[in-house]
């Protein structure tokens, strides 16, 4: 009876070494994770969004070398090179253009009173540049032609019955109809900015004004076409000029998806400056922590987000929520994995990616030129725009608990932020994330997001700037990242399915 008593006390013993074991490890982890703080959150930020950097237009020299500036941080770190030849870069083609300044858009007209008006347009207020347009000045008369889209088979033209050689055409993004119809999927060829330049110049016109007003290089060059984005000040000084309201005749196009082009009073006069760098390449940078276990060392947990910004349009566009926040939230999560005291079983793969701002140039690279093979992926995690607001979200996290519990774990545990939680759908309309991307590739793939008080954003302008983030929720969602993938890394009764 004796010899049992004493088992008993020494597994107790044992067991109670152990949890103690694990405390110490746990207040290291923890101790690690507050090494991450606001200040080296907005160091970073304020490098990534500097002048130096120009704005990281993907495949411009700004953007090359903030690709070069992780590279070294990951060097430092001890992060493992992953990029073509022993370095951190992959490198893909990646043509670019570059805008010497913001140009200008006017527009004359007679008003009601028989007078001639002149209004030149002021940037970034009421217009933009277009970041890929020609060189050079146009002027000409206007036509609306609502969405752009010639859809015959759809039953929809938006150039039908109407003449537009020679003259500058005034369009809009995006599609007439909701993602939610159901045959969406038809209509998802036309909603590519690429589509609707195209269409514009096979229909002889010289120009045009795109209703969308922010920088935006996901569009095609031609070197004969000037092209500015107006905001829906300037498109209702048309309209009216013309004695038309712009809100309702838009919506009248939504509601009834009957095409209605017309010609608008007046001319508009465009002057870009810009020169286009057509062999010009770009990269993702890629690192890895390798894991400890000999055969889940294999298998990859891959976390990324988009270095790339909308560069520099004679006014810095600085990037910072657009994604210097996701890139920072990412590479301080990195810094402290590779000194963790717990060490990942399976292997981190970090992919800062290049060219998303001009059609997931760099995502899609990767997946066609992968650095592990697919069924070794567990899932895909993706940060874009992660740095504004009180709350943390998993967007799509529901559809994969066995992995996104891990993060909802390291949340109540350490965290002790609301956290919000979505299902994952299928990608239907034009993709817009990296993210999307893998999905689309067959890969598991959610989003860490941010939500809740979020302060005003400042998408593709000029004041997406380091005062736009909200470095506390940085510094969590960092910390979250290390527990997170940590918990998915050494969860080893997780299966790759
Ligand atoms: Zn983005």
């Amino acid at each position: 009876m004796i010899g049992k008593k004493y088992v008993l006390v020494a597994v107790l013993l044992i067991s109670s070494f152990l949890s103690f074991c694990q405390d110490i490890e746990k207040q290291k982890q923890i101790r690690l994770t507050q090494t991450i703080t606001e200040k080296e959150i907005i160091e970073y930020a304020t490098i990534l969004t500097s002048k130096e950097f120009d704005g990281r237009l993907s495949g411009s020299p700004g953007y090359m070398k903030s690709a070069q500036w992780i590279a070294s941080k990951f060097e430092k770190w001890g992060v493992k090179p992953m990029g073509d030849n022993g370095s951190y870069l992959q490198y893909f083609d990646n043509a670019y253009t570059k805008v010497f300044d913001s140009g200008n858009v006017s527009y004359q007209f007679i008003d009601e009173n028989e007078k001639n008006i002149e209004k030149n347009y002021r940037f970034p207020e009421e217009y933009f540049p277009g970041q890929n347009s020609g060189s050079g000045n146009i002027e000409g008369e206007l036509v609306y032609v609502g969405f752009g889209i010639s859809a015959p088979e759809l039953g929809y033209d938006d150039y039908a019955g109407i003449d537009v050689r020679g003259k500058i055409l005034v369009f809009e993004s995006g599609l007439p109809v909701k993602g939610n119809i159901p045959d969406i999927e038809r209509w998802v060829p036309y909603d590519y900015h690429q589509y609707k330049f195209k269409n514009a110049i096979a229909h002889g016109a010289i120009g045009w004004l795109y209703i969308s007003k922010l920088a935006n290089p996901n569009t095609p060059y031609n070197k004969d076409f000037v092209y500015a984005h107006i905001g829906d000040e300037v498109a209702n000084d048309m309209f009216n000029a013309s004695g038309k309201n712009y809100k309702e005749i838009r919506e009248e196009i939504v509601k009834n998806l009957i095409p209605n082009p017309f010609v608008l009073r007046g001319k508009a006069r465009i002057n870009a400056n810009t020169q286009r760098f057509e062999d010009s390449k770009s990269c993702n940078v890629i690192g890895l922590i390798e894991g400890i276990d000999p055969i889940l060392k294999n298998e990859v947990i891959i976390i990324g987000a988009h270095l790339d910004a909308v560069g520099n349009l004679g006014k810095l566009l600085p990037g910072a929520l657009d994604n210097a926040s996701g890139v920072v939230d990412i590479i301080t999560a990195a810094r402290i994995l590779a000194q963790s005291p717990v060490k990942p079983k399976r292997s981190i793969l970090f992919i800062m990616f290049g060219g998303e701002e001009c059609g997931l140039l760099g995502s899609t690279f990767y997946v066609n030129n992968p650095k592990f093979p697919k069924e070794k992926v567990v899932c895909m995690i993706n940060l874009d725009m992660v740095g504004n607001g009180t709350g943390l979200a998993l967007w799509g996290g529901e559809s994969f608990p066995e992995i996104s519990r891990h993060f909802t774990d390291a949340n109540t545990n350490y965290i002790k932020r609301t956290m919000k939680t979505s299902e994952a759908r299928p990608v239907k309309t034009r993709p817009r994330t990296d993210g999307a991307v893998f999905t689309m590739n067959g890969f598991k793939s959610f989003a860490i997001g941010t939500t809740d008080g979020v302060k005003t954003v400042y998408y593709h302008h000029p004041l997406d700037n380091v005062d736009a983030l909200t470095p506390d929720i940085m510094v969590d969602v960092a910390r979250m990242i290390y527990f997170g993938l940590l918990g998915v890394a050494n969860d080893e009764t997780l299966q790759i399915k």
